[in-house]
């Protein structure tokens, strides 16, 4: 394309923005991402790839640099309210069954290398503050008082996104946001370093708590909350977190361990009511879409694929010269395509979810019925069911 190729600008440069910008300038168009912070940067997370995560990583060929600076995991340790401890293996036939934990250091600056790499140019350390849609493009405000003039953006600022404002849409209500805390701890020596553990505790249902093994003897350990059960409880996520630190299961898994900075928490779109993604000119992709497995709060990889949906959206619109919402609506359908099912049943998971009878109960099964055992791997370790087979539901009904 020639000097009047359209400009797309990315807001955000985490794993939807990356992605996106890495389909944006592979498809030839000139692609800006704007990041406020300077990478590497960190972000609050579980930092947690799942097998569909790693999967999205291997396709575009990161996976072996970053298998060198990451963990893997091939297991869960999944506790129930009531204690139950159900050992499950990453079922295989999933994704490949790997997971792996990775500082989001690491995982986002390699992300975004690989956009640059494609052609994607960077301004960094600036945030965007406005936009103004008008006459064929948007002006996207910068804080430092710079414009750029823009064809098409993709909103992939996170779940405060300034874009998501800016269009007009307004913030999700408590009961469709998850408030979490996590912090890193150094010197960790794991009983089984290989898994990732989860807790679903009474006080948390039905987020959870988490010990994730990390690189170098280090572990991730948190807690997520839905914001409305959160204030409900009349207790600070601070509070919540420290309980956790001190359950008997977390306190021996980090003997000797110590912090390696400070906990730092961060909300989370937690809901199936994910969107909308398409307006004039301009997509939302990852947080900023609210796309988050509304079960297990996991978005590294809805994000990618999202943030990769709205770079072809973007190269589609292009060829066609239009950039209008009927002309970028394939994002919102492909994002339905692609995460709808999944989506909405985990959402409805998540009820089940709440009762902490059912889970001691499904967990029990679990340690009888390989089914059950795969299923609720794949549910909790990965979030990638579509339905739940009546084996499924008749195993757990036996108890
Ligand atoms: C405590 C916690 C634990 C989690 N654990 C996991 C986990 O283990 N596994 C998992 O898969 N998911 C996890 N998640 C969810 C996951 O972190 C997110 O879903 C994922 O980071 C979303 O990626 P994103 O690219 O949409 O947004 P982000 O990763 O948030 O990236 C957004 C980027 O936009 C930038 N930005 C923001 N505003 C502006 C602006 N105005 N101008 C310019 N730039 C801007 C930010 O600096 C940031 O770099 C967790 C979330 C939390 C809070």
């Amino acid at each position: 394309m020639g000097a009047s190729r359209p400009t797309v600008v990315v807001i955000g440069a985490g794993p939807a923005g990356a992605s996106a910008a890495r389909v944006s300038a592979a498809a030839g168009l000139r692609t800006i991402v704007v990041e406020r912070h300077r990478l590497p940067r960190d972000k609050v997370c579980g930092e947690a790839c799942t097998p569909r995560a790693v999967r999205s990583l291997a396709r575009v060929g990161l996976l072996p640099r970053l298998q060198d600076q990451g963990h893997e995991v091939l297991r869960g340790h999944l506790v129930s309210p009531g204690g139950v401890v159900l050992r499950a293996k990453l079922p295989p036939a999933v994704f490949g069954g790997k997971a792996l934990t990775i500082r989001r250091s690491v995982l986002d600056a390699l992300l975004l290398e690989e956009a640059l790499r494609c052609g994607a140019e960077l301004i960094e350390g600036v945030a965007v503050d406005g936009l103004q849609r008008s006459n064929g493009t948007v002006r996207v405000a910068l804080a430092n008082g710079d414009r750029i003039d823009a064809s098409v953006i993709v909103g992939c600022d996170g779940v405060h996104s300034t874009v998501r404002r800016a269009l007009g849409v307004s913030r999700p209500g408590a009961t469709r946001i998850a408030q979490a805390m996590r912090a890193v701890f150094e010197n960790v020596e794991l009983p089984d370093p290989g898994a990732l553990t989860l807790v679903w505790d009474k006080a948390l249902l039905p987020a959870y708590g988490w010990v994730f093994p990390l690189p170098g003897g280090c572990a991730n350990v948190g807690v997520g909350v839905r914001a409305d059960r959160l204030k409900a409880r009349g207790e600070s996520l601070t509070a919540v977190f420290e309980r956790f630190l001190d359950a008997p299961s977390v306190r021996e898994a980090l003997r000797g361990a110590r912090p390696a900075g400070r906990a730092l928490g961060c909300p989370l779109p937690y809901s199936a009511a994910w969107g909308p993604c398409v307006f004039d000119r301009a997509l939302l992709a990852g947080d900023a879409a609210g796309l988050v497995n509304p079960l297990t709060g996991e978005g590294i990889d809805l994000a990618m694929e999202s943030g990769e949906l709205a770079g072809e959206a973007v190269a589609d619109a292009a060829r066609g010269g239009d950039f209008g919402a009927a002309a970028l609506a394939s994002h919102e359908r492909a994002c339905e395509a692609t995460f709808g099912r999944m989506m909405r049943l985990n959402d409805w998971l998540g009820r089940a979810f709440s009762m902490p009878w059912l889970l001691d109960r499904i967990f029990r099964a679990g340690n009888r019925s390989p089914i059950v055992r795969e299923q609720v791997a794949q549910i909790a370790l990965g979030g990638q069911r579509a339905a739940i087979t009546a084996r499924f539901v008749a195993e757990v009904v036996r108890g």
